[in-house]
């Protein structure tokens, strides 16, 4: 039997598809032979996320500077509330903003989600993350991590950001298939409490080609009441680990994580031209730019006898480099998404050739 459509029925699937991209919840990566768009920045094997919750004071005065002399970035997840046992200290969140450090939401007052009405949900979600951007100049508030790991009305929560943490202790596929429920590990005595354990799952995540989130509270033990408390120690360790093996793990904050996957996942390139020693080529992600904004590392195969190459974006320079993979020479660069066209121009001993 045929199979007949109506236009009504077209235009809701037209409909349909609309959203879904909007929504960035639409695997469509479209990449022509040729190209790669890295799974993880880099062509790294694993990304790996290091989250800190409840506002400890140890995680400003201790984690973020022993973190920064790794270049390590993490996520501050922040209860907002002036009334917190921890109040936020906003002068220290909005330094390690500047610094490159996510600052995210762990509500206002720390409730069980599975607990609250609609309204109560809604408050928490909407005025966290209002309260967060009115101090944090310069960034957006876009991710939450729920409080005790309940995440409550999943849409709900989506209204309002692009990702959330949950803490069920598995490694998060390349592709994850909940935005909103994203695992981690708890760290510290009441979880992984040793650089073997804390090891041993970033390296599960390289083996899998995955995303490993730790996610921590109080260090050192000398904040009274704080949950879970890792030793600095223990957490300079593991950093050690990871800054040992540059090309395997790529250590960013969750919101950055979140953003580059349903970036990738989006990601199509087209190639606008190719000839004599240039090659140029668009790539777009159709997602709203102004929070998808961190850049994808591609890489693309050179011709025949190009041994080195330069590449440029709008004609500003973007810095790559030239890797050989079974014989085939290729350019890898990270390039931002719906920004401009990328040429790809061949570089001889004596200069550019442009
Ligand atoms: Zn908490």
């Amino acid at each position: 039997m045929p199979i007949i459509e109506s236009s009504a029925t077209r235009r809701l699937w037209f409909a349909i598809a609309f959203l879904l991209t909007l929504s960035g919840k639409c695997a469509s990566q479209t990449v022509p032979a040729g190209y790669q768009v890295a799974t993880w920045r880099g062509f790294r094997s694993a990304a790996i996320s290091y989250t800190f919750d409840d506002n400890c004071p140890n995680q400003l005065a201790i984690a973020v500077p022993m973190f920064d002399r790794f270049g390590f970035k993490v996520t501050l997840f922040t209860v907002t509330s002036p009334k917190w046992v921890w109040p936020a200290n906003w002068s220290g969140l909005q330094k390690a903003a500047l610094g490159g450090d996510e600052i995210a939401s762990h509500t206002i007052d720390h409730p069980k989600f599975d607990t609250l009405s609609d309204s109560a949900l809604q408050a928490e979600l909407s005025r966290s993350r209002d309260t967060i951007n009115a101090h944090i100049k310069g960034k957006r508030c876009i991710t939450i991590a729920y409080p005790y790991c309940f995440p409550g009305n999943e849409a709900m929560d989506a209204e309002y950001y692009i990702a959330a943490r949950g803490c069920s202790g598995q490694i998060v596929s390349k592709t994850p298939s909940d935005f909103m429920n994203i695992s981690s590990f708890v760290c510290g005595d009441q979880g992984l409490n040793t650089v073997t354990a804390i090891d041993a799952e970033a390296d599960s995540a390289a083996a899998r080609n995955g995303w490993c989130v730790y996610l921590m509270h109080g260090i050192n033990g000398t904040e009274p009441g704080a949950y879970s408390p890792i030793s600095q120690d223990t957490i300079l360790a593991t950093l050690e680990y990871l800054s040992a093996h540059p090309d395997e793990f790529w250590v960013a904050p969750f919101g950055t994580v979140a953003r580059y996957i349903k970036e990738r996942n989006s990601a199509s390139v087209s190639e606008v031209s190719a000839h004599g020693d240039s090659i140029t080529f668009r790539m777009t992600d159709n997602l709203d730019g102004s929070y998808y904004d961190v850049p994808l590392t591609v890489r693309r195969e050179l011709p025949e006898g190009w041994d080195s190459a330069i590449v440029y974006q709008n004609d500003g320079p973007l810095s790559s480099d030239i890797v050989k993979i079974d014989r085939v020479r290729y350019v890898t660069f990270d390039a931002l998404p719906d920004t401009g066209n990328v040429t790809i121009v061949r570089k001889t001993g004596n200069g550019f050739d442009r």
